[in-house]
């Protein structure tokens, strides 16, 4: 299908693209990897006047390591994400997710700010950063704000961010050897969104759970922290026994979407599959870790 018509700028520094944010607010979209806009454009599901490319804009791309926390510029491409031997060691929640994002082909062209700014509450992404406790810097004409992931995402493909704001990074704790992860899924093919899926980073300190985090993404209109389960967790040795009841507390008061997907009650019956295997699975890597230093 042909998208609408729309003006087209692209600037080549962040000043530039702010200016032209300041400009033309609301009637304007930034374009980065256009693995969702374009889409949206072509289904008539978003009809901007302007197209802000901020594709040439080399300074919101890169990944850095300092003071604890991985910095992941907003252009940083998913496949650029994935490669990283940062990312791998540092980011483990992270390294396990962005293989599950579509497919090759998208991963090589959509970038993690983009993910983040569309706030897809399927998507991976968004649960990988309201588990990790991720730090949003925005900029507009009359400043940065720094956002915390839980106030981030506001609603259905609805985030913080002003129209007159980029974001330009985003900022991840940085996981020590004693913390694993995992990212499972329930998804109808390979590469599809998933009907639920589920962040989870442990951290383990002699043999007990001394951190959890886990959120559920697909059911709600944002992504979910299952604040319940990880309360359950901290103190205790991993088991099967104690997973099984993070799962029954973290699932007893979700009330998930339905749709030709999955019913309510389908979503809440895997969701509680998936924090007993996602919790296995991070306990599994963080023992992993730990022996490897
Ligand atoms: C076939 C297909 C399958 C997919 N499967 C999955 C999947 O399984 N899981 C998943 O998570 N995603 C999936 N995606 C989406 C993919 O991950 C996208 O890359 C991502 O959602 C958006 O990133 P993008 O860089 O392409 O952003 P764009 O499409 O360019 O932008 C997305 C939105 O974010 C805004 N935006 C982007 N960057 C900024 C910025 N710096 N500041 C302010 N606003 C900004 C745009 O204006 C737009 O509203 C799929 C896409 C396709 C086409």
């Amino acid at each position: 299908m042909k998208l609408p018509q729309f003006d087209y700028q692209a600037p080549q520094t962040i000043a530039e693209a702010i200016e032209l944010l300041a400009k033309y607010e609301d009637d304007a979209s930034v374009l980065a990897g256009g693995q969702s806009l374009i889409p949206l454009l072509a289904l008539r599901l978003a009809r901007p006047a302007v197209l802000i490319d901020i594709n040439g804009v080399s300074d919101l791309a890169g990944l850095s390591l300092a003071h604890g926390q991985v910095t992941i510029g907003t252009l940083t491409r998913e496949y650029r994400a994935e490669e990283s031997d940062v990312v791998a060691d540092r980011l483990p929640l992270l390294a396990a997710a962005l293989p599950l994002i579509g497919h090759a082909a998208i991963r090589s062209r959509g970038t993690v700010g983009g993910s983040l700014a569309h706030g897809d509450p399927a998507a991976e992404l968004p649960a990988v950063a309201l588990a990790l406790d991720a730090t949003f810097v925005v900029r507009g004409a009359t400043g940065e704000r720094i956002i915390k992931a839980p106030d981030w995402f506001e609603g259905y493909l609805t985030t913080a961010r002003r129209p007159d704001e980029l974001l330009i990074e985003v900022r991840f704790p940085a996981a020590g050897p004693g913390t694993g992860a995992s990212f499972v899924e329930v998804a109808r093919r390979h590469g599809d969104f998933a009907i639920v899926g589920l962040a989870t980073s442990l951290t383990l300190a002699d043999g007990r759970i001394s951190d959890a985090r886990l959120a559920l993404a697909g059911v709600s209109d944002v992504p979910v922290r299952a604040a319940e389960a990880e309360d359950v967790l901290i103190g205790e040795q991993p088991s099967a026994a104690l997973f099984g009841e993070a799962a029954r507390r973290a699932t007893a008061g979700l009330d998930p979407p339905a749709d030709l997907h999955g019913s309510a009650d389908y979503r809440t019956k895997i969701a509680a599959t998936l924090i007993r295997r996602g919790l296995r699975g991070a306990a599994d890597n963080a023992s992993e870790r730990q022996a490897n230093g």
